[in-house]
């Protein structure tokens, strides 16, 4: 690969990476096995918001682990002028790592929601419905270090 890579260190710069991100990989690991997934994500105040359900591998893996790892990116693109040997990568990317913690408390669970709704482009204010908010998990990630790098710009 050719050209200069540029880390990111930046806050606002990674930031805003992550509000043009349209889904988050979310990295989890239980005894050494690595288990990673795409989510829809909101992101606020250095805090990652996903909704799920209630049930599943992820739910089981969190609670026995709650070290989470995530990566985000943005305009990528990848050059190959000739051939593989010969190509290069455009991309602005966001990786980090941090805690997963359950959201129990009611109005904690709509601002995470609505953070989700302002993510994908949504207005408020919002109106959900409580049986809705009750029946879904709202994951929170609290976030510990987070870096940016971009290549190609
Ligand atoms: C672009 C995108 C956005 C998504 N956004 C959300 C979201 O916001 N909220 C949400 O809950 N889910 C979302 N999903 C689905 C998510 O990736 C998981 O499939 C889902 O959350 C179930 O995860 P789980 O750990 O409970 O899996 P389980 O249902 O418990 O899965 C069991 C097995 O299925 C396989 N599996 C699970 N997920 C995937 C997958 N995505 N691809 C291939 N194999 C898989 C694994 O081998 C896993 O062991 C999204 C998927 C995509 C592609």
């Amino acid at each position: 690969m050719m050209g200069n890579k540029e880390l990111i260190q930046n806050q606002q710069q990674i930031e805003e990476i992550l509000s043009k991100a349209k889904f988050i990989r979310l990295a989890l690991s239980e005894s050494d096995t690595p288990y990673i997934i795409p989510m829809a994500f909101g992101y606020k105040d250095n805090k990652i918001y996903l909704h799920c359900s209630r049930e599943g591998k992820k739910i089981d893996v969190i609670n026995r682990n709650p070290r989470v790892a995530f990566e985000a990116d943005v305009e990528a693109e990848i050059i190959i002028t000739e051939n593989i040997c010969k190509y290069d990568v455009r991309y602005r990317s966001v990786v980090g790592n941090g805690q997963a913690l359950f959201v129990e408390d009611y109005n904690e669970k709509v601002e995470g929601l609505t953070v989700l709704s302002e993510h994908y482009g949504k207005k408020g204010p919002f109106e959900f419905e409580e049986w809705k908010v009750n029946r879904l998990c709202i994951i929170k990630i609290e976030i510990e270090i987070m870096t940016g790098k971009q290549h190609g710009f």
